[in-house]
C-alpha cells in the first residue's frame, strides 16, 4: 500500500509554498483527528501545520487573535482574555475527551465544521473574524459568511485558516451562555445552544443565539435575537423568546433523537443558555 509523505512546515510560508507545490496530491492536517475517519484515500502528502508557528494568543486592543493550531486543551480562561475568551473556553471544554482536546485544533474545528462542531457556535454567536492565508492573498472572512456554506467552498485551494479573531469585551459589557446534551460524555452533542449578548447602561445592543447540531452547519436564529435589541435587561422575556427560537427550527432527522424531541429541547437549552447570559450581563 503507497504511504504518504508527512511535511513538517516550521512557518506559515514554508507551508504555503508546500500547499503550492503539492497542489491536488496534499491535504493540510491540525490534530489530524479526522484523518482515521477519511473514507477515501489519503494524499500522496500531508502537511502537518504542529511546527508552523501558528499556536499563540496575542491581544490587541479592540480585539485577540488566536492562532489556528490552539488545541482545545490550551483554551482556558486564562489563556484568552475578556469574556470572549471566557466564552471560548467554556465551549472548548466541552468539546469531546480530554486525550481529544489535547488534539482537536480551533483551526481544525472551524476548517472541518460538523454538525456537532461546537467552537463555530461561539464564534457566530460572537461574530468572529476567520483570517485565510494563500501564497497570493490574505483575506478576513466574518463568521456569519464563513459557516453559511461547506467550508470546502470557502476555504480555496492553497490556502489555509492561520488564525481567528474575535471581539475584546469586558465582564459587564457583555455576557455568555452556552448549553448542550449528550447522550454519554463521549457522544458527539445531540443538541448545543450558545447566545452572547452585549449591553449598554442596561440596555442589549447585540444578541446572538446560535443553535447547534439541528442542520449540518450550526444556525445563527436571528428573529429572537432581533427582538432583544434596544431593550432593557429586566425586560426580556426569557420563556417568550425560548419558545421563539425553537418555533421555526427546520431539524435534520438524527437517528439519536427525534425531531420533536430536538424541538422541544431547543426551548429548554435556550432558555438556560439565555438565563445564564443575562444574568451575567446584570452582575
Ligand atoms: C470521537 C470524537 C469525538 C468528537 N467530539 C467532538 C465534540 O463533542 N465537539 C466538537 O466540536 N468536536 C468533536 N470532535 C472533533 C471533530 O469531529 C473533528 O475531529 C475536529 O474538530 C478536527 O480538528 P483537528 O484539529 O483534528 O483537524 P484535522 O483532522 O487536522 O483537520 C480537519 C480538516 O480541516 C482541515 N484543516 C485543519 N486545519 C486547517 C487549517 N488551519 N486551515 C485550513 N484547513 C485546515 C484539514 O485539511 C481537514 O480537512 C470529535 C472527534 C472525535 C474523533
Amino acid at each position: 500500500m503507497a504511504q504518504s509523505t508527512w511535511h513538517h512546515p516550521q512557518s506559515v510560508a514554508q507551508t504555503l509554498k508546500l500547499l503550492n507545490t503539492y497542489a491536488g496530491q496534499c491535504v493540510v492536517v491540525g490534530g489530524a483527528t479526522t484523518l482515521a475517519l477519511r473514507k477515501d484515500k489519503l494524499p500522496p502528502h500531508i502537511i502537518d501545520l504542529s511546527a508552523a508557528n501558528l499556536s499563540f494568543v496575542r491581544v490587541a486592543p479592540a480585539s485577540t487573535l488566536i492562532g489556528s493550531m490552539t488545541r482545545m486543551a490550551d483554551m482556558s480562561p486564562k489563556a484568552l482574555p475578556g469574556v470572549g475568551g471566557a466564552f471560548l473556553a467554556e465551549v472548548a471544554a466541552h468539546v469531546a475527551t480530554t486525550p481529544l482536546r489535547n488534539m482537536i485544533t480551533l483551526g481544525g474545528n472551524v476548517a472541518q465544521c460538523y454538525a456537532w462542531s461546537e467552537m463555530p457556535l461561539a464564534l457566530l454567536a460572537m461574530d468572529a473574524t476567520v483570517h485565510l492565508r494563500s501564497l497570493s492573498s490574505r483575506r478576513r472572512i466574518k463568521a456569519t459568511k464563513f459557516f453559511s456554506q461547506s467550508s470546502s467552498r470557502i476555504i480555496r485551494d492553497g490556502e489555509i485558516i492561520t488564525q481567528i479573531e474575535y471581539p475584546n469585551y469586558e465582564a459587564g459589557q457583555a455576557a455568555f451562555g452556552y448549553e448542550q446534551i449528550r447522550r454519554t460524555v463521549t457522544d458527539y452533542p445531540l443538541l448545543s445552544v450558545a447566545v452572547f449578548l452585549t449591553q449598554d447602561k442596561g440596555i442589549i445592543t447585540s444578541s446572538h443565539i446560535v443553535v447547534g447540531s439541528i442542520k449540518t452547519r450550526p444556525v445563527l436564529v436571528t428573529q429572537p435575537s432581533g427582538m432583544m435589541l434596544d431593550k432593557a435587561i429586566d425586560d426580556i422575556d426569557i420563556d417568550l423568546l425560548s419558545a421563539k427560537a425553537a418555533k421555526d427550527l427546520i431539524i435534520s432527522s438524527d437517528p439519536r433523537a427525534s425531531t420533536g424531541y430536538k424541538q422541544e429541547m431547543v426551548t429548554v437549552l435556550c432558555r438556560r443558555a439565555l438565563s445564564t447570559a443575562l444574568a451575567g450581563l446584570a452582575k
